[in-house]
């Protein structure tokens, strides 16, 4: 079943829409370990620009280099320059996340976790926001791009207890090379994030799939592992995608107009 926004009527959901949001929310309330998975649509509703797509940066600008880890790797005092001094779709990136806040969708996930319904979020976007919106079991599968990462330790840093004096910056605990915790194009997933994301995918009964086609791997084997193991997928997307075909209930909408209504239906289902 799909939800889907009547735009004539001022964003009110037609009947179907209102029974396919009641169907997803029963879903989850029964589920006995739900985990999320979000992408880059969810991060457009909060002015984030997106890197594919019409109006994507890569779109409009290139795709990095395949190679961009080694490069980094070959000469990192020249990328750190970069970084710190970004131009062109890098400083339009920047501003964008420098301004950018939370939008409700972000928020009902919090909701869900402080319901005790979520049990993890995991994330491909790098752009912080599900951290000021205060979400604690956090899986930021591609990084974070307000962190650094020390490449030796792998422990994360703030920028601000980095001294960036002598480029590339040392790691304060072990000397090692520091990056930013963004994964490069090219550069492995740091495993402590990985495992965990496949953890809980495996103990995921329900996922909601928030604002992401799910193509990109390894993102993208964690719903098809639910659904193969019998579990239920919930999609919330502005259009179809791959993933409608396999998901129990599909809510099409903007994700900060369907998550705050199906966390609301979630709720009154517990109490
Ligand atoms: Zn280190």
């Amino acid at each position: 079943m799909d939800v889907r926004w009547d735009h004539t009527k001022g964003r009110r959901m037609n009947q179907e829409g209102l029974e396919a949001l009641e169907a997803a929310a029963e879903c989850v309330a029964r589920a006995r370990y739900v985990v999320a998975l979000t992408g880059a649509a969810l991060s457009v509703e909060s002015g984030i620009p997106p890197f594919r797509g019409p109006n994507g940066l890569w779109t409009k600008h290139g795709e990095p280099p395949l190679n961009r880890f080694q490069r980094f790797l070959a000469n990192p005092r020249r990328a750190w320059g970069e970084r710190l001094n970004p131009t062109g779709p890098m400083r339009e990136l920047w501003e964008a996340l420098g301004s950018a806040r939370p939008n409700p969708g972000h928020l009902a996930l919090v909701d869900l976790e402080d319901m005790g319904v979520l049990r993890a979020l995991i994330t491909q976007n790098v752009d912080n926001l599900h951290r000021l919106a205060g979400s604690r079991r956090l899986l930021e599968i591609h990084g974070n791009a307000t962190l650094i990462r020390c490449l030796g330790c792998v422990t994360r840093f703030r920028s601000d207890a980095i001294d960036f004096a002598s480029l590339p910056p040392r790691c304060p605990r072990c000397g090692g090379l520091l990056k930013s915790d963004t994964v490069s194009f090219g550069e492995p997933i740091p495993p402590d994030v990985l495992e965990g994301c496949f953890e809980e995918a495996a103990r995921a009964d329900c996922m909601i799939v928030v604002g992401t086609s799910a193509t990109v791997y390894p993102a993208a084997q964690f719903p098809l592992d639910v659904h193969q193991r019998g579990g239920d997928l919930i999609e919330v997307n502005p259009y179809p995608s791959e993933l409608t075909a396999v998901s129990r209930h599909t809510l099409q909408g903007p994700a900060g107009e369907v998550l705050p209504r199906l966390a609301e239906l979630i709720r009154s289902r517990l109490s």
